[in-house]
């Protein structure tokens, strides 16, 4: 039985492909099926990724390949200026969102659409998979810097306290600013 009428069943049905394509779902149900899992439209992250494995330090775009402009999918030849501008619009704003997430340490995979034709699916699965892998170790290995550099500052804080010795062991390979000597906190501690 049809419960909707043809307008209504295909305004909900627009609504539901731009929540969850089908593209999208076959991204996540490959993930879900290899245990991965993951949080989908998170609004919280630019450009609202929709696929983040945070575990992994990673963030997936599953994009259509039209309104995301790539390669020459065919625009309508009607309002053609119309659909230029506006696929324009949306790699600038893509551009814009990845930059941005790099920024802020997360890495960015964009899954394209043609990429998960039935051809080529499979071997685009089992890229990302190895990219989610890659991205993981280089998470770890971003932590592993961070601590390093942690540990380094604090002992060249040790280094000052014994005595200042901290000038003389670092001095010319810059690895660490020298600070002022006459600042203001200084001499608040000498007095
Ligand atoms: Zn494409």
């Amino acid at each position: 039985m049809d419960i909707w009428s043809k307008e209504k069943r295909s305004a909900v049905m627009a609504k539901i492909r731009g929540k969850d394509t089908r593209p999208e779902r076959i991204v996540r149900r490959y993930l879900f099926s290899r245990g991965y899992r993951y949080r989908k439209n998170v609004k919280s992250l630019p450009g609202t990724p929709d696929i983040v494995l945070r575990k992994y330090g990673l963030v997936i775009f599953v994009h259509g390949c039209f309104w995301h402009g790539h390669g020459d999918s065919h625009i309508p030849h009607s309002r053609i200026e119309y659909w230029t501008n506006k696929i324009e619009a949306n790699k600038k704003r893509d551009q814009r969102d990845k930059a941005e997430l790099l920024r802020m340490g997360w890495n960015v995979l964009t899954i394209w659409e043609c990429q998960l034709k039935p051809a080529v699916r499979e071997q685009t699965l089992k890229e990302m998979e190895y990219l989610i892998n890659q991205s993981y170790l280089d998470l770890l290995r971003k932590k592993a810097e961070r601590k390093a550099r942690r540990s380094s500052r604090c002992k060249a804080i040790k280094d000052s306290k014994q005595g200042g010795k901290r000038e003389d062991n670092h001095k010319g390979k810059g690895e660490y600013p020298t600070p002022p000597v006459n600042n203001s906190l200084a001499a608040e501690r000498l007095s």
